[in-house]
């Protein structure tokens, strides 16, 4: 499975961000095409508008995955405010049966959205349960996700709530097989796949005005938003104050990950803790700054 990430990863958002993610939906997209053609229907549909019919943040078969939109940021995914809210849309491609799909290869496409789902969940901390694994048809009335209601629960079988259950028991199981295996990488100190880690993780809040003191180990890191961030030098002292509008020359770029030693009046000191040398006086904005991980916890 390849991952493709779009534009709006690293660029433009068409939503602001959830305030919180809560758990994940599993769609059936109804379609024919895969995660690598969706991804330019997807711009199309900017361009003349459609997307206000909707999407979600991933489009996933065996093949492609497509990170459309951060995962973080608000979806139009389930027609209804809470879903969109709070839970991450994962589309299984190629569920039209247009698309010809074989119930073998149909399970593959959605084995891949359940992976997914697991790394999703994984990477915000949350469960595996009832309240996390999600279905379309729990918030709004449709048949999605209708192939895999017709494979695991069976055709024509009435949208109850016990029927609803079985649909979810079987993906609950599925996805705690995945999570157990990221759980297992965790302890044996596997890497974690920065990229993905990046895509799906929530930003923090941090306290931008606060004063710390600094350091030699980074307080927090974090990616530049979209606008980039011009690097600046502080001048000045106590005495006369401080300022931060003499330039450095360069900006960092968006989605560049940066480590923050010192924060000072919402600005934050990147790169090192020296006193001297290179880097040793260099600032950025912290407003650019989508905080990633938080090291040292403020007092
Ligand atoms: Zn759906």
């Amino acid at each position: 499975m390849k991952d493709i990430y779009s534009k709006h990863i690293n660029g433009t958002k068409l939503t602001s961000l959830k305030p919180q993610v809560r758990g994940v939906v599993i769609h059936n997209d109804y379609g024919t095409l895969n995660g690598q053609q969706y991804e330019q229907w997807l711009y199309n549909r900017e361009a003349n508008g459609e997307y206000v019919k909707g999407w979600a943040a991933l489009y996933v078969d065996k093949l492609y995955r497509l990170w459309y939109h951060p995962t973080n940021f608000v979806e139009w995914h389930c027609g209804n405010q809470y879903a969109n809210t709070y839970l991450v849309g994962i589309e299984v491609n190629r569920t039209h049966p247009d698309a010809g799909l074989t119930d073998e290869e149909f399970l593959e496409n959605e084995e891949a959205a359940l992976q997914t789902a697991a790394e999703i969940l994984y990477s915000y901390n949350l469960p595996v349960n009832y309240s996390t694994v999600n279905l379309h048809r729990e918030y709004f009335a449709t048949a999605c996700p209708h192939r895999s209601w017709d494979v695991h629960v069976g055709k024509n079988a009435p949208n109850t709530r016990a029927n609803q259950l079985v649909l979810l028991d079987y993906f609950i199981k599925r996805i705690k097989v995945y999570y157990a295996e990221l759980e297992a990488a965790k302890r044996k100190e596997a890497p974690v796949k920065a990229t993905i880690d990046r895509v799906v993780k929530q930003v923090k809040k941090i306290n931008t005005t606060l004063y710390r003191g600094r350091s030699k180990s980074a307080y927090f890191d974090g990616f530049v938003d979209s606008q980039g961030a011009e690097v600046r030098k502080r001048t000045g002292n106590r005495v006369t104050g401080f300022k931060w509008t003499k330039k450095a020359g360069y900006s960092l770029k968006p989605g560049e990950e940066v480590y923050i030693f010192e924060t000072h009046k919402g600005w934050g000191r990147i790169y090192t803790g020296n006193t001297t040398g290179k880097g040793s006086n260099e600032w950025i904005w912290l407003g650019r700054l989508q905080v990633d991980d938080i090291y040292k916890a403020d007092k």
